[in-house]
């Protein structure tokens, strides 16, 4: 290594190499390459340490960086607000917390109310303890269960992972906590029913579950609006709707996990607007503050909020619950300013139109390159499923899915799949970009990918 990059940096690579656990890591990675390590990002270009220039597609490798990298007003904002109250936990509240719950909840008709936590899985344990809490104190002791989809995936704690849908995250994790029951994904192009109205049906099936579960034991189900890692799963026409009205009729609270689609991705504020939901719990974390401090909460209604009223007689009746991080200023300071950049600067509107662009852009390459078996997303949040056989939908090998990422980090574009591990859902690659992209940043993924999915193919 020695004489590849500067001194400093080469004891920065080798302090990674010797003390690093990264996420998702694979040991044999070292045995052929040295960590990558990112020295620098601005817009969407990001350097590492060897000095080469990628173009970040998926805003952080994980749906983060909506607003792209060195945005100083945000760092200045964060600056500003460590510098008079970096901090206070409890039961006291801070300037930004307040005014980010006022901003966002504006943008939230029907949701009044903002729990802060420090990331997604976290928030959503919140809206389980809330579940189970309304449970003990309105329902008897039932209504305690949660309903969760297969292909989705709520975070990474034992308790997300109880409502994990994926099984190449919770296998070897177990055993897990009761109460958690799984209703079948709705992808249509991996087809559980053969029939005409399959949102309809998909829904259905959800019916079925509660049935079988009891309606007096289901407290609520959690749902992406848009699986991502899962899939990159859009709901077929009319899922919506139906799930909206059996949990109306069963009473069942409706917690959407909007910690990818949250704060614009979609070209919505939050991925439920596009589909008319009304709900009860939000949960939201990357796309907050677009990754430049950690945050994230809940945010819920009026109805919920007070279900919670300190009972005289029972000194445990509000939520006890607090997360000692969500006491930082940081989080919402930044929030704020990424907010107000995302409105100064149109971002949702950039959203829809680039989105648009790029799935036409995503279609042409379909009609060009037989492994590409379907194309799915909403505004900057797409999905590509290769295919080995376009008739039977056979998966394609997982070793030429990460071929096809790999090349296009070749040639600088840094691109994503879903989860591995298991066959007929680790085939799908993921393409999310900064609301900020412009055409021709479009164009080059594009062709970068038209070139890579030509290679592959041959
Ligand atoms: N929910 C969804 C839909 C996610 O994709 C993720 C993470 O990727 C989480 C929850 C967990 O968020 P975190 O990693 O911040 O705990």
């Amino acid at each position: 290594m020695d004489g590849m990059y500067p001194n400093d940096i080469c004891a920065t690579v080798e302090a990674d190499r010797a003390h690093v656990w990264h996420h998702l890591f694979q040991h044999a990675a070292l045995e052929t390459q040295d960590p990558r390590i990112f020295l620098e990002g601005k817009g969407m270009t990001l350097w590492d340490q060897a000095g080469r220039e990628y173009l970040d597609a998926v805003s952080g490798g994980v749906w983060t960086v909506n607003v792209g990298y060195g945005r100083e007003s945000i760092a200045n904002a964060v600056r500003d607000q460590l510098l008079k109250l970096n901090f206070f936990a409890s039961n006291a509240g801070n300037v930004p917390a307040a005014q980010f719950a006022q901003r966002l909840t504006e943008k939230t008709p029907g949701l009044t109310r903002v729990f802060y936590a420090n990331s997604g899985s976290e928030a959503n344990e919140k809206a389980f303890k809330m579940v189970r809490q309304i449970a003990h104190k309105h329902h008897g002791g039932k209504k305690w269960k949660v309903l969760y989809r297969e292909r989705d995936y709520h975070g990474t704690s034992i308790g997300a992972l109880a409502a994990c849908g994926q099984q190449e995250r919770y296998d070897q994790f177990g055993p897990f906590p009761d109460g958690f029951v799984q209703v079948p994904h709705c992808l249509e192009y991996r087809a559980q029913w053969d029939v005409e109205e399959y949102g309809q049906r998909a829904a259905d099936a959800i019916e079925e579950v509660i049935l079988r579960e009891g309606p007096d034991t289901v407290g609520s189900i959690c749902l992406e609006p848009i699986t991502a890692g899962g899939g990159v799963i859009t709901p077929p026409q009319g899922y919506w709707e139906r799930v909206q009205e059996i949990c109306r009729k069963y009473d069942i609270l409706i917690h959407i996990d909007e910690v990818v689609c949250g704060l614009g991705r979609t070209g919505q504020w939050f991925g439920y607007q596009n589909y008319g939901i009304k709900p009860d719990f939000v949960t939201c974390a990357k796309g907050l503050a677009s990754g430049y401090a950690a945050i994230s909460c809940l945010i819920t209604t009026e109805e919920v909020f007070d279900k919670f009223r300190t009972d005289p007689g029972d000194k445990l009746s509000h939520f006890r619950d607090i997360s000692t991080f969500g006491g930082c200023t940081g989080g919402p300071a930044a929030a704020l300013e990424n907010l107000r950049i995302i409105e100064e600067e149109a971002l949702l509107d950039n959203t829809l139109a680039m989105g648009a662009l790029l799935m036409d852009r995503l279609q042409e390459l379909k009609d060009k390159h037989a492994i590409v078996g379907d194309v799915r997303g909403k505004g900057l949040f797409c999905g590509l499923e290769l295919v080995a056989d376009r008739t039977t939908r056979e998966p394609l090998a997982e070793p030429l899915v990460d071929a096809v990422v790999a090349g296009c980090d070749a040639e600088g574009v840094i691109i994503g799949r879903t989860a591995r591990a298991l066959p007929g859902f680790n085939n799908t690659l993921c393409l999310s970009p900064a609301l900020i992209v412009g055409s021709s940043e479009i164009t080059r993924i594009t062709e970068t990918l038209d070139r890579v999915l030509g290679k592959i193919a041959a």
